[in-house]
C-alpha cells in the first residue's frame, strides 16, 4: 500500500511553497502507486504552481473503490439522522474556513474572490440543506387495494457511487454530489477535474474532519480517460454522476448504459437572454453583463447569447459596449477585478478559435476580441470580454458552447421569435426572459425549452433549493439539488404487509367496482 503524505495546511490559500498532496484512500492522504505527480497552476500566474497532485492508475482507483466498499455496510446502517449530524458538523467547518477555501480557488480556478466565496457558500447551503434531509428521506405510503394490508417504499442507499466533476465550480459541484449521497448512505469516490484538484481535496478532508468513517468518503486524482473511466468501469460502483462537456457525457453515459449502471449527466449549454421590447432595459443590461462574464463565462448557465427585440437593438449594444469595455479584468485576489483569466492554456485557446470562427462567420465583432498579454496580464490566461452583434441564430458563435468571456447578441423581430431562437440550440439548461408584460413572462415559462428559466433575471444564479439541470443534449434527464438529488442517490424498495393471516391475491381477491373481497 502507499506511503501517507502531507495534508493540505492553510498556508495553501496564501501561497507557500508548493506541496506534494496524495489521493485521499480509507481517512488519509496516500501517493498514487504509479509515484507519478502532476502540477495545478495558477491561471492568473502560469508560474506559479499551486501544488503537485498524484497521476493515479486504475489501481489505485480499486484502492479507493476496496475503501469505499468496506465502508458501506456501516455507513448504510448507520441512522440517516446521525449521518447527517457529520454533514451539518461539515457546513459548520467549511463556514469557519470559507475565506481560506476561497483565496485557494481564486489561486487554483481564477474566479474572482467575491464569486470564489459564493461557491464556498453553495458548499455550505448545500450541506445545511441536506443535513436536514436526514431527519425526511421521505418515503411513500399508500392504501393497499386489500384489506388487512399495508403498503409502502422506503428509501435505500445504492452502494458505492463515483462521482466525476468540472473545474468551474471546485467546490459547489463536489458538493452537489457528496452531501445527497452521502446523507442518503453511500459511499463514495470522487474524481475530481485536474486544474482544481485542491480544492476538491480540501473539501473531503473537512468532511473527514466532521467524523466520516474511513473509506466512506474517497478521492483519487488523475486523468478523466484513465482514472474517471476506471471508476466507472469498476463494478462495485453501482451509480456515477458527472459534470462536464457533452462529448465526454455522451462517451461516459454510453458505457454505463452498457454495464447497466445508473448515471446522471450535467453537460453544457448555450444559454440565452432574451430581452424583449417592453423590458426594463437597464435591469436587463445588468444582468446579461453579470450572466455573460461571470466566472469569465465558464459557468454552465453562461448567457452566451443575448436576443434582444429590434426596436431596442441599437439602444441596447451601445449601452452593453460601453459596460463591457469598463470591466476590469485581472488577478481575482485583488478586489477591484470584476473578471478573472479563464482556467487553462487550452481553454483561452478554444475562446481565441471561436472568436476567429465569429469574426469569418460574418458577425461584427462589438467589442474585445483578444487574449490579454502585456504588463499584469502577462503570465495569466487572460482574453478581453467579448461581444459579436448582428449575430445569426444559426451561427457557430450561437449554437456552440464556448465556455469562456464571448456573447452573440442576436436580433429578433417579435416575441415569437425571440422564444423561436432561444430554443434554437441542441442545449436545454438555462433561459431567461426580461419582459415587464406578464402574459408574456407566463407564455415564456411555459415554452422555453430549458430545466431552468428565470424572468427578469440573468441565465445564473441558481439556488440550491431547487432542482438543477437540463434538458436536451445538457443531460439525461435527472436533476441535482434540492430533493430530486436525494432520488437520484436511492433506490426504491417498495414493501407490502400482509396482517390478514391468509393468502391475499392482488388485481384477483378485489371486486374493482364495489370493493368487495373476491371469495
Ligand atoms: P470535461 O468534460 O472535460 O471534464 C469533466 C470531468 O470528466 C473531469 O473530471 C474530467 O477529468 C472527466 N473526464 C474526462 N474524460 C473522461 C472520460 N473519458 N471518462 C471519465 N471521466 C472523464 O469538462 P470540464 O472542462 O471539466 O468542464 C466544463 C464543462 O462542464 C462545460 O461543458 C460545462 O458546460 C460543463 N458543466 C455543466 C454543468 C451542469 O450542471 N450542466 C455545470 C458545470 C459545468
Amino acid at each position: 500500500m502507499s506511503t501517507q503524505t502531507k495534508a493540505p495546511e492553510a498556508h495553501a490559500a496564501k501561497g507557500g511553497k508548493p506541496q506534494t498532496y496524495g489521493n485521499y484512500i480509507n481517512g488519509r492522504q496516500v501517493k498514487s502507486e504509479s509515484g507519478e505527480t502532476f502540477a495545478s497552476y495558477n491561471p492568473a500566474n502560469r508560474d506559479e504552481v499551486i501544488g503537485h497532485f498524484a497521476s493515479s492508475t486504475p489501481k489505485d482507483v480499486k484502492a479507493a473503490v476496496d475503501a469505499a466498499a468496506k465502508a458501506f455496510p456501516l455507513w448504510k446502517a448507520t441512522p440517516a439522522p446521525h449521518r447527517a449530524e457529520i454533514i451539518l458538523k461539515a457546513a459548520h467547518l467549511l463556514e469557519t474556513r470559507k475565506e481560506e477555501l476561497a483565496q485557494t480557488m481564486v489561486r487554483e480556478m481564477g474566479k474572482v474572490l467575491k464569486e470564489a466565496r459564493g461557491d464556498v457558500q453553495e458548499a455550505i447551503d448545500m450541506a445545511k440543506y441536506m443535513a436536514g434531509e436526514g431527519r425526511r428521506l421521505v418515503g411513500q405510503t399508500v392504501p393497499s387495494e386489500l384489506p388487512n394490508k399495508f403498503a409502502m417504499a422506503v428509501r435505500q442507499p445504492i452502494g458505492v457511487v463515483g462521482l466525476i466533476t468540472p473545474w468551474n465550480f471546485p467546490i459547489a459541484i463536489p458538493s452537489w454530489k457528496t452531501l445527497p449521497a452521502l446523507v442518503a448512505g453511500n459511499t463514495v469516490v470522487i474524481k475530481p477535474a485536474s486544474d482544481t484538484p485542491l480544492c476538491a481535496l480540501m473539501f473531503v478532508e473537512i468532511l473527514n474532519e466532521a467524523g466520516l468513517p474511513p473509506g466512506v468518503l474517497n478521492l483519487v486524482t488523475g486523468s478523466g480517460s484513465k482514472v474517471g473511466m476506471a471508476l466507472v468501469e469498476d463494478p462495485r460502483v453501482r451509480a456515477v454522476s458527472l459534470t462536464g462537456s457533452t462529448e465526454v457525457g455522451r462517451r461516459v453515459a454510453g458505457r454505463c448504459g452498457e454495464l447497466m449502471k445508473k448515471i446522471s449527466c450535467e453537460l453544457g449549454g448555450k444559454n440565452a437572454i432574451c430581452v424583449m421590447e417592453d423590458a426594463n432595459i437597464e435591469l436587463a443590461l445588468e444582468g446579461a453583463l453579470w450572466g455573460a462574464f461571470g466566472t469569465a463565462g465558464q459557468r454552465c448557465t453562461a448567457a452566451s447569447r443575448i436576443i434582444v427585440h429590434k426596436s431596442r437593438y441599437e439602444e441596447f449594444c451601445k449601452a452593453f459596449k460601453a459596460r463591457t469595455e469598463a470591466l476590469k479584468i485581472g488577478y481575482g485576489l485583488d478586489p477591484a477585478n470584476e473578471v478573472g483569466p479563464v482556467v487553462s492554456q487550452g481553454q483561452l485557446d478554444t475562446v481565441k478559435e471561436y472568436v476567429e470562427i465569429g469574426k469569418k462567420e460574418g458577425a461584427k465583432l462589438l467589442c474585445g476580441g483578444h487574449a490579454l498579454t502585456d504588463g499584469e496580464h502577462a503570465k495569466g490566461f487572460f482574453h478581453e470580454p467579448t461581444v459579436f452583434c448582428d449575430v445569426k441564430a444559426n451561427m457557430r458563435i450561437a449554437q456552440e458552447e464556448i465556455f469562456g468571456p464571448v456573447t452573440a447578441i442576436i436580433p429578433v423581430e417579435s416575441f415569437e421569435e425571440a422564444l423561436e431562437v432561444a430554443n434554437g440550440t441542441e442545449f436545454g439548461l438555462s433561459l431567461s426572459m426580461y419582459t415587464q408584460d406578464v402574459n408574456r413572462a407566463f407564455k415564456a415559462i411555459e415554452d422555453l425549452e430549458s430545466g431552468i428559466v428565470y424572468i427578469n433575471a440573468p441565465t445564473i444564479g441558481a439556488e440550491i433549493q431547487l432542482p438543477f439541470g437540463g434538458v436536451k443534449q445538457t443531460g439525461n434527464g435527472h436533476r441535482e439539488a434540492g430533493s430530486t438529488a436525494i432520488d437520484y442517490f436511492t433506490e426504491w424498495k417498495s414493501i407490502y404487509i400482509d396482517y390478514s393471516g391468509r393468502l391475499q391475491k392482488a388485481q384477483i381477491d378485489t371486486d374493482a367496482i364495489t370493493g368487495k373481497v373476491n371469495p
